[in-house]
């Protein structure tokens, strides 16, 4: 119930303008997102990138207009060229939403989403870095699916966001389990309707772990991204099995997210990424990292109370 209330309110516009302007919001949204600006972001990118690599997410999703499809673009190559700037593309890549970059747009939202999508993956190429495409609500899964395709021929590192809790998402696996393709394994962070997601937690954690074991005996690169300790032991288990080595795969989470966890598998040797956002537009990210653990509610409360 709370999270499917969360989850509403993450796409209300009166609830942003309220939480937006509470006035100790922001210390809240400190824990999850790394700075206003990228300029906030990077020495966190620096400190991070000493023992884990890092994914970067300039924040943003469902753009109404073109033009603000292309100011995100230009947010992507600015990002880029700062990385490369810091030396730090060798453990940074960055993470898209395609409906930051107009996949929603109702004329051509779809080649808009895939020219957009191909100036980043270009931008990221020439410093020598990659892409990983998000994954949103269940009715653009297709869409971005044929993006990725369409991005792979020309950058075939581009890597693709798949969501346990999808019903369809096994067969999605078997589909990318493919040489070279990287694949982020989440559980999912949308309100579905049962017709398409198994809503029970048991079910969504069976179906991860059917989903990791596709990956991991694949020949891609799985990318492990959740903070359940049981999924992260299991996947360890499964790349055991499938005769993997620690650098055939990779752990991920969220920045603000278990911090301890993310230390204690990068000091045993695993690599580790976290998912780093930044900037002004963080209203439907935090929505979203409070409906995943009600504890986030409470903190939330108590700032906007004053307290
Ligand atoms: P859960 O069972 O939800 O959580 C396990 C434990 O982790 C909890 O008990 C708690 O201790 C801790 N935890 C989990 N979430 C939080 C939180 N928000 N705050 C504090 N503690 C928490 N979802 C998408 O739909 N599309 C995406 O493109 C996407 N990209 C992601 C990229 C990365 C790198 C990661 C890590 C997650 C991404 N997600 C995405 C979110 C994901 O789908 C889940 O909603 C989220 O990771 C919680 O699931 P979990 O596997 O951690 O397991």
């Amino acid at each position: 119930m709370l999270r499917t209330a969360l989850l509403l309110a993450a796409r209300s516009d009166r609830c942003r303008a309220f939480v937006e302007r509470a006035p100790l919001t922001r210390g809240v949204v400190t824990r999850f997102v790394a700075g206003a600006t990228l300029e906030e972001a990077l020495p966190v990118v620096r400190r991070l990138t000493t023992d884990r690599l890092v994914t970067l997410d300039h924040l943003g999703e469902d753009v109404t207009d073109a033009d603000r499809a292309a100011d995100t673009v230009d947010a992507y190559v600015r990002l880029l060229a700062a990385l490369d700037l810091h030396g730090l593309t060798e453990r940074a890549e960055v993470s898209v939403k395609l409906s930051a970059l107009g996949q929603a747009l109702p004329v051509d939202g779809q080649r808009i989403a895939l020219d957009n999508a191909r100036r980043v993956c270009a931008a990221a190429d020439a410093v020598g870095t990659t892409v990983t495409l998000d994954m949103e609500d269940h009715t653009t899964t297709d869409s971005t699916l044929e993006i990725l395709r369409e991005l792979r021929a020309d950058f075939p590192g581009t890597g693709a966001v798949l969501q346990a809790y999808l019903r369809r998402t096994e067969a999605d696996c078997r589909d990318l389990a493919v040489p070279g393709s990287r694949v982020r394994l989440c559980k999912g962070a949308y309100d579905e309707p049962a017709s398409v997601a198994y809503r029970d937690r048991g079910e969504v954690d069976r179906s991860y772990v059917r989903c990791l074991r596709v990956l991991m005996d694949g020949p891609g690169y799985p990318m492990v991204a959740s903070h359940d300790p049981r999924m992260i032991r299991i996947a360890a288990h499964l790349a055991g099995a499938a005769g993997r080595d620690a650098d055939s795969y990779e752990y991920q989470m969220l920045y603000g997210v278990r911090a301890d966890a993310q230390a204690g598998l990068a000091a045993r040797g695993h690599r580790v990424r976290v998912y780093v956002p930044y900037g002004g537009q963080w209203y439907g990210y935090f929505m979203r990292r409070l409906a995943e653990r009600p504890a986030n509610v409470a903190f939330l409360a108590r700032a906007l109370a004053g307290g």
